[in-house]
């Protein structure tokens, strides 16, 4: 019988691979960590019309939106590329979330429509994303600095956009970056160490790139707190670029970043080893060995920002989100982005958002879930308002709704207690 995911490298000898950009930062930062271990890797290009047509031709309307979207970007990657120069990177996880169906359906696709040459590399979540074959030791470990550098990318683009003085000036300092940050990961052959004081020198000269984008920081701007299903919050196309909305309407999105999810499948995993008496174990000391070692370059890379991501500061450890979850959704009978998103809307509230949006597509349990316990949440925190937007790609009121979801946060803004810790640079006088 065919396996479903293919051990990379052996399976993509002569092959491209494309990985669909989730996050389009992350994913670049991911191909360069590929390419670093002699795999030549690609990001997708953007999805369009054509993404839907053809992802819709292949599905049943009962899968997830974001099923489609990159179910139809990979179609059309193989309208236009030989089959058998082309592989696709597809993660998978097990359990009650339809994202396990991703890379089986994908997988019966080709196979239906005479493309069964063609592999998909899919890592786990179940497994921490350890089994990414031969080369998993190496490129687990650029692999999640590219994940921290490529947040770190994306918390500067937005906590200077909304502020910027000159239009497109954030967007030249992000891509600048970007490209910064992926010419480090894509170096082969240094020690840990020496990659790791490269990338932090790389990283400091994206502070500085982003320090000199000409700006105007005021504090009337609305600070937005964005939770939801991974794929949707992260991916513009899915979520009709809801962030760009949120700051036509003078607001600032603090977007949960993709390395939440990483230490959520990290606790994860020992949680599962702890249920299944392996306890203390050789599997649990890999575990634990591994978190030590991405907290350690975790640290290392956020260390030259402590001043401009003041008031901006994530938990310090995922158990703190899972802990605030713990009296709507406890860790134990609920898993999935529903803990982190309810988790982290308590968290965000704590750092003084003025309101929290969930980003997900239609139908997703996650999203479902959260509305569900948004009401009592919110209420039992001053009456914070926060707002489910669903996506299928039909979206017709969008801008309507966020300019009513943002006249909440404002009035929410006027009797709030929990005043949001401002960056020094706040004080700038205005240019
Ligand atoms: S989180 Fe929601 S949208 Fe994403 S795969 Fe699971 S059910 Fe589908």
């Amino acid at each position: 019988m065919r396996r479903m995911c293919d051990e990379p490298r052996r399976g993509l000898q002569g092959r491209k691979l494309y990985i669909h950009p989730m996050a389009y930062c992350g994913t670049r930062a991911l191909s360069a960590a590929l390419e670093s271990i002699g795999i030549e890797a690609e990001v997708l290009p953007p999805s369009d019309s054509r993404t839907l047509e053809l992802g819709a031709k292949y599905t049943s309307g009962d899968e997830c939106y974001p099923q489609k979207i990159t179910l139809g970007d990979y179609l059309k990657v193989l309208e236009r590329d030989d089959p058998r120069r082309v592989a696709f990177f597809m993660p998978t996880a097990e359990g009650p979330c339809r994202f396990g169906q991703y890379v089986p359906l994908l997988r019966k696709v080709l196979d239906d429509i005479g493309y069964r040459e063609v592999p998909i590399i899919s890592p786990s979540a179940g497994d921490g994303y350890d089994g990414i074959g031969e080369f998993a030791g190496e490129l687990m470990r650029t692999g999640w600095r590219a994940v921290i550098a490529s947040d770190i990318l994306g918390k500067l683009l937005l906590k200077t956009r909304p502020y910027e003085a000159v239009k497109g000036a954030t967007e030249e300092a992000f891509q600048a970056s970007l490209d910064d940050v992926c010419g480090v990961l894509r170096i082969s052959g240094l020690k840990p160490q020496e990659k790791l004081e490269r990338l932090v020198a790389s990283l400091i000269r994206c502070r500085e790139r982003f320090r000199a984008v000409p700006a105007n920081y005021k504090k009337d701007v609305l600070f937005i707190g964005v939770v939801g299903e991974i794929f949707c919050r992260l991916n513009t196309f899915s979520n009709e670029d809801v962030i760009r909305k949120i700051e036509e309407y003078e607001g600032e999105a603090w977007l949960s970043d993709v390395a939440e999810w990483i230490w959520y499948t990290n606790i994860e995993q020992r949680r599962m080893l702890r249920l299944t008496g392996k306890g203390l174990s050789l599997s649990m000391l890999q575990a634990k060995l591994k978190g030590w070692v991405q907290k350690a370059d975790e640290h290392a890379l956020y260390a030259p920002f402590e001043e401009d991501f003041h008031g901006y500061e994530e938990p310090g450890d995922i158990q703190e989100i899972l802990d605030l979850c713990r009296p709507y959704l406890p860790q134990e009978g609920a898993s999935g982005e529903m803990v982190l998103s309810a988790g982290k809307a308590v968290y965000l509230y704590q750092k003084g958002v003025d309101g929290i949006v969930d980003l997900s597509p239609f139908t997703c349990m996650n999203g479902i879930t959260c509305e569900a316990i948004y009401p009592r949440l919110s209420r039992d925190h001053e009456g914070i308002p926060i707002k489910n937007f669903y996506f299928d790609g039909t979206q017709s009121n969008l801008d309507r709704d966020v300019g009513i979801f943002m006249e909440m946060a404002r009035n929410y803004r006027r009797k709030k207690t929990r005043e949001r810790l401002y960056p020094y640079y706040f004080k700038r006088p205005a240019l």
